[in-house]
């Protein structure tokens, strides 16, 4: 028996398994994929208080050290579910079972599609959903960035490093992302702004061969020719297999205000998978703070 089952590995999972293993209980981290979260694609991290620039993988490969020194076990497996047998929380994966006396729900979320014509198809030949991990084999290419937030400013910064010309489409005139980036890519010769533009489809036969547009103010379709698509459009939680044990919002985020408490006793959720304002490196650290905390506190009933 655990007294803390952590659901996902990310910055949120592993801050509370240091949390729990520093207030002497037993937890557990079972991630899915590779422990590390988003943040492992990011390919310099500015904003994280006292650190002034580190990777994403590096900070995260950190924090896993961190917490597996405190004691904290790691499992990698598929977690199914979660279903309550008189108090007792079971977390079910495809291979095992999990009793703990508390969960802490902190499972991410996950890329957002575009969902125009040839981005299934092609993608691995072209279209990539990760600037770090795809990035080199587009050296001396051209390629096309979407979206305007963050993560589509800093992939067109680390792009702008390997290839020929970045072109980063936006649909508004204005970017969701940090300005001091923005700042930084318009001083950058190989990189061109294309804003006010959806994508239509992406096109190409076996790979990618270009982007096919339309100008959102004037109606005009027009196409660019670039040899990857890297698709930066935001982030979808993927909560459905714990709707039945903990209430979701409209959008499949985890109900739960800054406390970490969901609809279910005993259960927590923390990070970008709760419904919440800012999703941030910093704001899921403090969630997995919160939620470890109240989670002792439960076990300690
Ligand atoms: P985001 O902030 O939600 O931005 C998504 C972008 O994609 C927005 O510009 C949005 O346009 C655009 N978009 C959404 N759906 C689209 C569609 N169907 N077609 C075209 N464009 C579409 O997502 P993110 O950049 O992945 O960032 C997620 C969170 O992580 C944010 O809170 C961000 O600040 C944070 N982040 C932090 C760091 C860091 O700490 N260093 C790094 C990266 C990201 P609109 O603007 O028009 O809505």
């Amino acid at each position: 028996m655990y007294d803390i089952g952590i659901v996902g590995g990310g910055t949120a999972g592993m801050t509370a398994a240091i949390y729990g293993q520093r207030a002497g209980k037993r937890t557990v981290i079972i991630e899915g994929g590779s422990f590390g979260g988003q943040i492992t694609s990011s390919p310099n991290v500015e904003n994280y208080p006292g650190i002034a620039s580190v990777s994403g993988s590096e900070f995260s490969m950190n924090l896993l050290d961190q917490a597996v020194k405190l004691g904290a076990e790691t499992e990698v497996e598929m977690v199914t579910g979660i279903r309550d047998e008189n108090g007792t929380k079971i977390i079910e994966t495809t291979g095992k079972e999990y009793p703990c006396r508390s969960v802490i729900l902190a499972t991410g979320v996950t890329h957002r599609h575009l969902g125009v014509p040839n981005e299934e198809r092609l993608t691995g030949a072209g279209v990539s959903y990760c600037a770090t991990c795809d990035g080199a084999f587009f050296r001396g290419r051209d390629v096309a960035v979407i979206g305007g937030g963050s993560t589509a400013l800093q992939d067109a910064e680390f792009l702008a490093n390997y290839c020929s010309k970045v072109y980063l489409v936006h649909r508004r005139d204005e970017f969701r992302g940090e300005e001091s980036i923005v700042r930084r890519l318009r001083e950058k010769e190989n990189v061109e702004f294309v804003l006010s533009a959806t994508v239509k489809e992406i096109l190409g036969d076996t790979v990618v061969e270009g982007v096919l547009l339309n100008n959102k103010k004037t109606g005009e379709e027009f196409e660019i020719k670039v040899a990857g698509v890297f698709i930066a459009v935001g982030q979808i939680p993927q909560n459905e297999k714990f709707s039945d044990i903990v209430k979701l919002d409209s959008s499949g985020f985890i109900l739960a205000s800054e406390d970490c408490v969901t609809s279910h006793p005993g259960i927590y959720a923390a990070g970008d998978c709760r419904t919440k304002e800012v999703r941030q490196l910093t704001t899921a650290a403090a969630d997995g703070a919160v939620a470890a905390l109240a989670a002792c506190k439960y076990t300690a009933q």
